[in-house]
């Protein structure tokens, strides 16, 4: 069967692009090995960043100026103003804090926050703060990024294009048939014992650590590369709350958190705290995460919180001397693209990089009229969603003075 456009991984990327694409009338599918999300997107902490992070040491590179527009275009799909229309998608909140430590360095590194960014840092005063940062002895400011929860928007990009999602096996579920010159000629989808063939115009890879894998069986040597973390999860009895802590330009946490379905608070912690627990056990990393939350949120009762972590890969386009990548990158080969949107945040621009190059450099064009739907693949299995950290992670520990104990309690899905 003849397709326009084969997408490869349904992350926010790959669902991002396939909804653009169709929407412009490109005849495009999404196939899906696991689950939409799986990996990257779904554990992610859903803030739409405008920049700060970037701009923390006082500028903001030319490519990192790209993620000022991203709140903006996120905030009207969200409103329903802008396609993708995401108005059934859950808004954890339309702000995030931040806040200091008191150090000479946090100091300096919140005074180069505020240049040139479109969604500006505005220092709130004590009695509009909310209860956990009343006491904070630094400044508390107010940063219109909105935080998301990944699940939900998933959710309503899978609803919006049910039909061109395809799942397949995980193992050899996807095979490729080249040309002498290295074009996809082919794909062979294969899924529970029955199997498609489809002639793709052009295969976008969004697999996120799934493109290494996908590029080499394409014949393709592209540099990825990987950054490891381990996210911190706490539950029990705390209130929506999402910010971040910063010191000089690092971010010392980042906390985002969701109402789960037992009526729980759940909270992420990432930012350094992530980064530096890679290297650490779940119990020593719980046991640092908590010293930390002490520290930054004195008010706060840890001993009271059920704790876990979970482990998860950035994936990245590799740049060199192990720097990070401030924008989407999208890399082509004959038909072939190859995309990491960097960061969530960015998923409208990596969808418009891609949609650039098939219509200006490869010379695709629509094939269908645009909105039509045509049902092509009504009987084949369609992808979930994956689920929440939240609802995987099995061992929960609480802290019981100096030490980690483990509890037992239940799973967060199950906890009254
Ligand atoms: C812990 C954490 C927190 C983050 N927080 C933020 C944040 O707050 N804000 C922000 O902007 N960004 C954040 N990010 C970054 C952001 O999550 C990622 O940049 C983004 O989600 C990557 O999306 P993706 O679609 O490229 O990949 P992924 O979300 O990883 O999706 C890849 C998809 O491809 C599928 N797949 C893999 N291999 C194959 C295959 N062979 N065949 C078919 N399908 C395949 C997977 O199952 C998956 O569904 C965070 C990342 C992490 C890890």
């Amino acid at each position: 069967m003849d397709v326009d456009i084969l997408i490869i991984g349904g992350g926010i990327a790959g669902l991002w692009t396939l909804d653009q694409l169709r929407q412009r009338g490109y005849r495009a599918v999404l196939v899906e090995n696991r689950e939409l999300g799986y990996g990257q997107t779904i554990t992610s902490q859903g803030i739409i960043h405008g920049g700060l992070k970037y701009s923390l040491r006082g500028v903001l590179t030319a490519s990192a100026n790209e993620i000022r527009e991203m709140p903006i275009i996120w905030r009207d799909c969200l409103s329903g103003q802008r396609e993708p229309n995401l108005s059934s998608a859950t808004v954890r909140s339309h702000c995030c804090y931040l806040w200091q430590t008191d150090s000479l360095a946090s100091q300096a590194g919140m005074w180069g926050a505020s240049i040139q960014l479109r969604v500006k840092p505005e220092t709130i005063s004590v009695s509009h703060r909310p209860e956990l940062l009343k006491q904070s002895p630094g400044n508390v400011y107010r940063l219109d990024e909105q935080v998301i929860s990944p699940s939900s928007v998933l959710q309503c990009l899978k609803k919006r294009n049910q039909d061109a999602l395809l799942l397949c096996d995980q193992k050899q579920g996807i095979e490729f048939s080249r040309s002498q010159q290295g074009t996809i000629n082919s794909v062979n989808v294969r899924c529970q014992g029955d199997e498609l063939h489809l002639v793709p115009g052009c295969v976008v890879m969004t697999a996120g650590i799934g493109n290494q894998q996908l590029n080499e069986a394409a014949g393709l040597r592209q540099p990825m590369q990987r950054r490891p973390l381990q996210m911190v999860l706490v539950r029990g009895e705390l209130e929506m709350f999402q910010g971040h802590c910063v010191d000089g330009a690092k971010t010392r946490m980042t906390i985002t958190s969701e109402v789960i379905s037992t009526g729980e608070v759940v909270w992420q912690l990432g930012g350094q705290v992530a980064e530096l627990g890679v290297s650490m056990s779940a119990e020593d990393l719980i046991q640092h995460a908590a010293k930390e939350l002490k520290a930054i949120l004195p008010e706060l009762n840890v001993e009271s919180l059920k704790f876990a972590t979970y482990q998860v890969d950035r994936a990245e386009k590799k740049i060199s001397l192990g720097l990070r990548p401030d924008s989407p990158q999208v890399l082509k080969y004959k038909n072939i693209l190859t995309c990491w949107p960097t960061k969530l945040a960015f998923a409208p621009r990596a969808a418009e990089m891609i949609e650039e190059i098939i219509t200006n450099q490869m010379h695709i064009n629509p094939s269908v009229i645009p909105g039509e739907n045509e049902n092509l693949w009504k009987d084949w299995p369609v992808p979930n969603v994956a689920e929440s950290p939240w609802e995987t992670v099995e061992n929960w520990y609480q802290i019981s003075g100096e030490t980690v104990s483990f509890v037992p309690a239940r799973p967060a899905k199950q906890a009254a």
